[in-house]
């Protein structure tokens, strides 16, 4: 519990939250600016900001649940599909500092494209950076 986070005041009932799903460790709820109808939030009850500070349990919590719960709310807003993602920090986008898993539904000819929408063209990267790269990541794991 952090005192300042809205989302651990949802989670403490303190404000209201349209709850859809809930576990020992996992809340879901609808956002209360959806991007479309039947937005929905899946978090840990747990305060923690990023996916960084997140334990592996917890993560896989949240994946469980997001899995779960995008054909649910599909089939609840008919919806024809539905972007699944985190804002992942700041510099990602994230306002409120306690991960959050965005489902939002998707509708045929709704116009807002693929999460490569984001980013455009982005870098011209060769083979040695990509192998460069993926040495990295592996050395951080
Ligand atoms: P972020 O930009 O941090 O990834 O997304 C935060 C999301 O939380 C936004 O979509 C915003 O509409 C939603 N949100 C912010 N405050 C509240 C609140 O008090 N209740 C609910 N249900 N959603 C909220
Ligand atoms: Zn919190």
């Amino acid at each position: 519990m952090s005192a300042d986070c809205i989302f651990c005041a949802i989670v403490d009932g303190e404000i209201p939250g349209n709850v859809v799903y809930e576990d020992e460790d996992v809340l879901a709820f609808l956002d209360a600016n959806p991007l479309a109808k039947g937005h929905t939030l899946v978090i840990p009850k747990a305060h923690h900001e990023t996916l960084g500070d997140l334990p592996g349990d917890l993560g896989a919590a949240i994946g469980r649940v997001a899995t779960e719960l995008a054909p649910a709310v599909e089939a609840a807003v008919d919806a024809d599909g539905t972007t699944v993602a985190f804002n992942n920090g700041e510099a990602a986008g994230q306002e409120v500092p306690h991960v959050h898993c965005h489902v939002v539904p998707r509708f045929d000819g709704d116009g807002y494209g693929p999460i490569h929408a984001l980013f455009g063209a982005g870098p011209e990267l060769d083979d040695d950076e990509i192998a460069t790269i993926g040495d990295a990541i592996r050395d951080e794991q």
